[in-house]
């Protein structure tokens, strides 16, 4: 259960020290100023955040995890690339959370530039779409943490939920669908399906998948 975790009070109280050491050599350096910008919502095994790491050097990035065994395996996996590869890997780091609750313990208002949401569970039957991490609700709080211009990129393999995820997002009057344009010379898109394992799964098996990328707008007055 969550009491199994320690969840920071607030988006101040995120230990930057610890996750990105070499970003906060001290502790009392965590002035603030380099901050978290990309989230990888269940992030599973972490193959989107090692990829991203070296596409972003420079951008902080994190994944949330449920799963307690899965979070270490991430964690050692990030520690073993640090060392292999020294510099490099200092900007993505993993925490155990539940990110249907607490989101808003990590970031602040508009802190985050990208969220990606890849493979989520399906959770198919009815009674259970409100366990879905897109939905009207959570999508209101995920504007809230997403900057003015920042994207939410999701896919699935399920047609289903690829269906319900652009809806929820269609219809959010805080999100527009990036256009065929944006999405061809967008690098990031290209990973959503090759550079996650569950990912890598559904091309092995040859299965299809459904992507909704949108972009957080500001309000219309
Ligand atoms: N994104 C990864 C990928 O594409 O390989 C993992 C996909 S896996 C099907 C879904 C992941 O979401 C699981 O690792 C699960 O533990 C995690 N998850 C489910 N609900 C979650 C929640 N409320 N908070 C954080 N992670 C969650």
């Amino acid at each position: 259960s969550d009491s199994h975790f320690p969840i920071p009070i607030s988006p101040h109280h995120v230990d930057y020290f610890l996750h990105y050491p070499q970003f906060f050599p001290s502790s009392d350096q965590t002035d603030g100023s380099k901050k978290i910008q990309f989230a990888d919502i269940g992030c599973g095994f972490g193959g989107l955040l090692i990829s991203l790491a070296t596409l972003f050097p420079e951008t902080l990035m994190i994944g949330m995890e449920l799963r307690d065994k899965v979070t270490e395996y991430v964690k050692e996996r990030i520690l073993a690339l640090r060392t292999a590869n020294p510099g490099q890997y200092q900007n993505v780091s993993v925490v155990r959370t539940n990110s249907m609750k607490y989101i808003p313990n990590y970031f602040e208002k508009g802190q985050l530039s990208k969220m990606f949401f890849l493979f989520p569970d399906p959770h198919f039957k009815e009674k259970n779409h409100r366990r879905r991490v897109i939905s009207r609700f959570l999508l209101d709080e995920y504007a809230y943490v997403l900057q003015v211009g920042g994207i939410i990129y999701t896919i699935t393999d399920v047609e289903e939920l690829g269906e319900w995820m652009k809806t929820c997002l269609q219809d959010h009057p805080m999100f527009e669908a990036l256009t065929s344009e944006e999405l061809e010379v967008d690098p990031v898109v290209k990973l959503l399906s090759s550079a996650t394992e569950e990912g890598q799964k559904v091309a092995r098996n040859g299965g299809q998948t459904f992507q909704a990328v949108y972009r957080r707008i500001a309000p219309s007055l």
